[in-house]
């Protein structure tokens, strides 16, 4: 089972201000925080010096240790907007064994009312469920990456073991509890995760000058500078990494595309303008990147993506592993994701994924218990039948778990809203067929006219990168026909709301889904047929559907049935793992020969790395989680891409990585999908 009590045990004190039970000390100054925050972290690592001289389009880096309440974030943040260039983006990298919950963030926030603009963002965006992990929040200027777990693991735990992707951190804010107090926080470990983590010239702060974490700090290649430290404290300390120690490499590297990731890659082909694309093409171009996005259709969302009404959904699970863990981070970040982007497209009224079978109801007990410790603003509560009554709108004879934010969207208003990009540049009804790697770049060939794009268009003759996101089509390319990728049929159904129907308040899901109507119609299905390609409309799965719909709505179900039902079916495209492909493509035949070794020993440390194509990359295999899974996904494939750090931890970037099934496959000694 998961982690027990999740949050901070705080003590709130007579002068209101928040001391840890667990560690009895207070989380910051109780002079001034704020003051203190400024003077030991923002001027000891020279920020506002810093920040005057940098050029749009740069990026800074803060690594922390101790998020707590956030105050050192928010004090960053806000000289951030007052020193930085527009276009510049800050990036703070911060790990928290015991975040705050909620309302105690909001509580400790509340004594800066001088940062509450900023405070009130960062409350909004707060995960609803604080699970160990990492969670990306996207903030006004300023990305926030929060990893929850003890900190020299998560900070290990974002590493690559890459010399130069490594290479994260400009400034570290050094604010666990007092050495004293928790001398856990101030470990070998931790100190070389962070060196780990540096360029050569990262400084960093801290408010003790315990000898302890003087030590530590020099033995993993810091230097150490004495100086008058804030308020009653004599000294504090300050310093900067002169030269990186080499990574040491203590796994095979088969996930790392050579090359190096500080070149600035500035065009980017997008293949596909389904919710992959979208996505994508998005990330990207916030990023300042020119994107061109290809379609063989006129309109985007025109695959699987294409439905009237697509539900967020993801699979929880009480069991920590890949599949539970990116279903759950992945789901956070969507319907945070939508709602920034395009509120006016989503419906997120609530979601009720009901209890049909007894495994179902077994395994939503242990999901329940393991939510419990989350009191309050959380994801997810169980619910009995008669409470899934209530928040439904229509009686229901089976309980369930209640996701109070999730909802349905309108595909391809969603598609087409996160299109809407200056940096972002469509063109419609082109099919790409072929990528060929030159010198210069990706050329793009579209078959149907015989043409290369240079006829047609000089500006998207050739990309830096091509990030392929066409579903199945992933395997029409040489470089991508590897991939796993298997077609699910699915047919979803649509009937004309009724007087009953339209008191269905909530989405439903179960064995099958149906959404509240919508443009006068519910959408509800899908059938799900492995191997098939065929995406002509069928009678009998529309019957299919109103049977798994009767046993979730008995009555609507019979009034539909005599209704004159419409639909559309398409292909998903899933992975043998279930887990969706994002990221760099190597080349197979070469991947297969470095580390043929492998066949022997699967646990061999092969530490060569193996050639990739020269950015290249794909995203696909989201099965029918196509829009919880994809923003996670994109903002993964812009990690890569831009050599940043990553927003889920290293186990889940290669549990997502294309090259995963040809690994796996040489450590079962089987034939390889180059062979
Ligand atoms: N920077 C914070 C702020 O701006 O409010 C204050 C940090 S407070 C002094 C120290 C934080 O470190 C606490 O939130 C505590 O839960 C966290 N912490 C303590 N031990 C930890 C560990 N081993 N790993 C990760 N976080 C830890």
């Amino acid at each position: 089972m998961r982690e027990e009590s999740p949050y901070a045990d705080i003590l709130w004190r007579d002068d209101a201000q928040p001391l840890s039970r667990a560690f009895d000390d207070i989380y910051f100054s109780t002079s001034s925080g704020l003051e203190e925050s400024r003077y030991v972290f923002l001027q000891q690592n020279d920020l506002p010096q810093r920040w005057a001289t940098l050029k749009p389009g740069d990026t800074f880096t803060i690594g922390e240790t101790g998020f707590g309440t956030g105050l050192n974030f928010l004090t960053a943040w806000e000289l951030w907007r007052q020193r930085a260039p527009a276009g510049a983006r800050l990036h703070f990298i911060s790990v928290e064994k015991y975040p705050l919950h909620p309302n105690d963030l909001r509580r400790a926030l509340d004594l800066w009312p001088q940062l509450q603009p900023l405070a009130e963002q960062l409350i909004r965006e707060y995960p609803p469920l604080l699970a160990k992990g990492v969670h990306r929040l996207h903030l006004e200027q300023a990305t926030l990456t929060l990893v929850v777990g003890e900190a020299s693991e998560a900070f290990h735990n974002l590493r690559l073991e890459d010399d130069s992707r490594d290479q994260l951190v400009d400034a570290w804010f050094l604010d666990g509890f007092a050495p004293a107090k928790n001398p856990a926080m101030w470990t070998s470990e931790l100190f070389e995760n962070l060196a780990a983590l540096s360029r050569p010239g990262t400084t960093f702060a801290t408010f003790t000058c315990a000898g302890l974490v003087k030590r530590g700090l020099k033995a993993a290649g810091f230097t150490i500078q004495k100086v008058p430290g804030f308020g009653r404290k004599r000294e504090m300390l300050r310093g900067r990494l002169e030269a990186r120690k080499p990574s040491q490499i203590t796994a095979t590297p088969w996930h790392l595309p050579g090359g190096n990731p500080e070149i600035k890659i500035r065009k980017v082909a997008v293949v596909g303008a389904g919710i992959s694309g979208a996505t994508t093409a998005r990330t990207l171009a916030e990023r300042g990147i020119e994107v061109h996005v290809f379609d063989q259709a006129p309109t985007p969302g025109a695959g699987a993506s294409g439905n009237a009404q697509g539900i967020l959904y993801a699979k929880l699970s009480p069991k920590p592993g890949p599949n539970g863990d990116f279903n759950l981070h992945a789901l956070m970040y969507a319907l945070r994701y939508y709602q920034r982007h395009c509120p006016e497209s989503v419906h997120f009224s609530g979601l009720l994924q009901l209890a049909q079978t007894d495994k179902e109801r077994q395994l939503q007990a242990q999901i329940g218990q393991w939510l419990a410790p989350y009191r309050g603003k959380s994801l997810a509560t169980e619910v009995t039948p008669a409470q899934a009554s209530e928040i439904a709108g229509l009686p229901l004879a089976f309980g369930g778990l209640y996701f109070p934010q999730a909802g349905w969207l309108e595909p391809q208003k969603v598609c087409e809203a996160l299109l809407r990009h200056r940096n972002i540049h469509l063109h419609y009804t082109r099919k790409i067929d072929q990528l060929t790697a030159t010198d210069c770049g990706w050329q793009l060939t579209s078959a149907e006219t015989g043409l290369q794009e240079e006829t047609a268009k000089e500006s998207v003759l050739t990309a830096d990168a091509v990030v392929i996101c066409t579903a199945n089509g992933i395997r029409h390319f040489l470089q991508t026909a590897a991939l796993p990728l298997r077609p699910i049929r699915g047919q979803v159904s649509s009937a004309p709301a009724d007087d009953l129907s339209r008191q269905l308040k909530i989405t439903l899901c179960g064995e099958g889904y149906i959404a509240p109507a919508h443009n006068g119609h519910h959408c509800f299905g899908a059938t799900f047929k492995l191997k098939e390609t065929a995406t002509e409309l069928r009678a009998e799965e529309h019957r299919e559907n109103l049977h798994t719909l009767a046993e979730m709505l008995p009555p609507i179900a019979d009034a539909f049935s005599t209704q004159s039902i419409s639909g559309r079916a398409a292909l998903r495209a899933a992975t043998p793992d279930y887990l969706p492909i994002a990221g760099p493509i190597p080349i197979w035949g070469s991947l297969e020969e470095t580390y043929a070794e492998l066949r022997k020993n699967r646990k061999r440390l092969i530490p060569q790395k193996a050639p990739y194509q020269p950015h290249l990359y794909a995203l696909g295999g989201l099965g029918s989680r196509g829009f919880a899974y994809a923003p996670l996904a994109a903002e993964v494939i812009a990690a890569w891409l831009c050599g940043e750090a990553m927003p889920v931890c290293n186990t889940l970037a290669k549990a997502l990585h294309p090259a995963r099934f040809a690994v796996r496959d040489l450590g079962k000694n089987r034939k390889g999908v180059a062979s």
